[in-house]
C-alpha cells in the first residue's frame, strides 16, 4: 500500500501549543485531500501520515495538495509494509526498482524509531542495500552524493519504504498565526508579501483599492484570481474591493500634485484598518520592498505608517525585485500579476512625485482636501467582500 508521509517542521519544536497546532494541520489537511477521494488522517511521532482508504482515493492529486500545507518541512510518498526484513526487501525492490534501474549510483538509509526491530539501522541499511544490488548488477554503492536514497523507516505501526522526500510548504499552520488585514494590488509583490504571512499561519483578509471608471472589470477579476492563487495556500481568502474613485478625486483637486502619491497611499491606510479593525486583524501588510518606488522611500513610509495605530508588516522590505519575482514564480501568481491591467495606483500619479515627503507638510495639504474622512469612511462603508475557496473553480483561470 502506498502513502503519504509529512514531516512536521517548526511545529515539532513547539511546546505547549502543539496540540493546537497539530490540530489545525491535520483540519487543513483534512479539508484539501476531501476531494481527492477517501483518506485517513492521522499523526504520530512528529509526522502525519495521509493513507488512501480504497482504490479510489488519488493519491497524486492528494499530494500535490499537501505541497502546499504549511507547517510540513517535508513529504514523501512511502510504500508501507510490515516490520520485517523479507517485507522490506522485497518491497524496496517492487517500489523503487525500475527508478533504480534508472540509476546508476544508490545508498540506503535507514531510520529506526521503534528500537525493539532486531536489526540497527546500520545492519538493515547494508542487508536492504545489497539485497538491492543482487538485483540491479550495473548499480553502484555511493555515500556521499548518490543519484537515489533508498530510505527505510521503522516506525510503531509498520515499515515505510521510500524515495528522497520533498521540502514542504515549510512555516507554521494555516489559522494558528491571527488575522492580517493584506493591501493586494495587481501587482507582482503583494501577492507575494501576503503570502508570507499566510506561511506564519495568518488567515488572510485582502484588501484592493479600484478605481472605476478608470479601472475595469478585468483589472478586478485580476485580483480574485490572484487572491485564489493565494487560497491555494491558505484556504480562505477574504477579499475587500474598495471604490476608490472619490478620495483620489478629491486629493488630485484639494492638494499640491507631487503630494498626490503619499496622501493617496495614507487613505489607503486608513481605510485598509477600518476594515482591518472590523474584520479583527492584528496587523495591516503590503508588499512594499525599501527604495523600490518613490512612495517606498523611509521617509515616504513614515509619512503613511503616521496614520496606522496597529503593526504595519512589510514582509518584502530587504527584497530584490528578482528574489520577489522568482518566489512569485514559486508560489504561482507572477503569470497573473504581469497581466497588463491598469491599476489604481497609477491614475492621476505625479511626473515627479516627492520621494522625501516632510510629515507636517503632508498632514498640512490633507487638512486642506475637504471631507477626506468622510469620503474614506464611505469607501470602507461601500467596499465590496468575496470570500474565496482553493475550490473556487471559477477563478482557476
Ligand atoms: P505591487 O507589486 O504589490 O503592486 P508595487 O511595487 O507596484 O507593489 P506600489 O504600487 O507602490 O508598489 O504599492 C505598494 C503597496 O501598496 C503594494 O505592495 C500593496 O500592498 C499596496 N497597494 C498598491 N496598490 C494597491 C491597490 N490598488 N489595492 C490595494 N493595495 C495596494
Ligand atoms: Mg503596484
Amino acid at each position: 500500500m502506498e502513502i503519504i508521509l509529512g514531516k512536521y517542521g517548526e511545529l515539532a519544536l513547539k511546546g505547549l501549543n502543539r496540540n493546537q497546532f497539530e490540530n489545525s494541520m491535520v483540519r487543513t489537511i483534512r479539508k484539501r485531500v476531501d476531494r481527492c477521494g477517501e483518506f485517513r488522517v492521522y499523526t504520530a511521532q512528529s509526522t502525519v501520515y495521509i493513507e488512501p482508504q480504497n482504490d479510489d482515493a488519488d493519491i497524486d492529486l492528494a499530494y500535490d495538495e499537501i505541497k502546499r500545507v504549511f507547517g510540513l518541512s517535508a513529504i514523501v510518498k512511502a510504500a508501507v509494509c510490515e516490520k520485517d526484513l523479507e517485507a522490506i526487501c522485497d518491497t524496496a525492490e517492487r517500489y523503487l526498482g525500475s527508478a533504480l534501474d534508472r540509476a546508476g549510483t544508490f545508498k540506503v538509509n535507514s531510520k529506526r524509531a521503534d528500537k525493539k526491530f532486531p536489526l540497527t539501522s546500520m545492519e538493515l541499511s547494508r542487508e536492504v542495500g545489497a539485497y538491492l544490488l543482487e538485483r540491479h548488477p550495473g548499480l553502484k554503492v555511493e555515500m556521499s552524493e548518490p543519484e537515489m536514497t533508498v530510505i527505510c523507516e521503522i516506525r510503531d505501526n509498520a515499515a515505510y519504504v521510500h524515495s528522497d522526500q520533498m521540502p514542504g510548504a515549510g512555516g507554521i499552520p494555516t489559522g494558528t498565526g491571527g488575522k492580517t488585514a493584506c493591501m493586494l494590488s495587481g501587482g507582482i509583490d503583494s501577492p507575494v508579501a501576503a503570502w508570507m504571512m499566510a506561511r506564519r499561519g495568518c488567515d488572510l483578509v485582502c484588501v484592493h483599492f479600484q478605481s472605476p471608471p478608470y479601472t475595469g472589470e478585468r483589472a478586478l477579476y485580476k485580483v480574485e484570481r490572484l487572491a485564489w492563487r493565494l487560497s491555494r495556500w491558505a484556504g480562505r481568502v477574504c477579499l475587500f474591493e474598495v471604490p476608490f474613485t472619490d478620495c483620489q478625486v478629491s486629493i488630485r483637486d484639494n492638494a499640491p500634485e507631487d503630494y498626490f502619491t503619499v496622501l493617496m497611499r495614507r487613505s489607503m491606510m486608513r481605510i485598509t484598518q477600518m476594515i482591518a479593525e472590523k474584520e479583527e486583524c492584528g496587523a495591516i501588510v503590503t508588499g512594499e520592498s525599501l527604495g523600490q518606488v518613490a512612495s517606498q522611500t523611509m521617509s515616504a513610509i513614515r509619512c503613511t505608517d503616521a496614520v496606522a495605530n496597529m503593526p504595519v508588516f512589510r514582509p518584502l522590505i530587504g527584497n530584490d525585485k528578482v528574489e520577489i519575482s522568482d518566489c512569485a514564480r514559486k508560489i504561482g501568481t507572477f503569470d497573473v500579476s504581469i497581466e497588463p491591467y491598469e491599476d489604481c495606483c497609477t491614475i492621476f500619479t505625479p511626473k515627479h512625485p516627492r520621494t522625501r515627503p516632510v510629515l507636517e507638510n503632508i498632514e498640512e495639504a490633507e487638512r486642506g482636501v475637504p471631507d477626506l474622512s468622510g469620503l474614506e469612511s464611505i469607501a470602507a462603508e461601500n467596499s465590496v467582500l468575496k470570500v474565496i475557496h482553493f475550490y473556487d473553480e471559477e477563478y482557476a483561470l
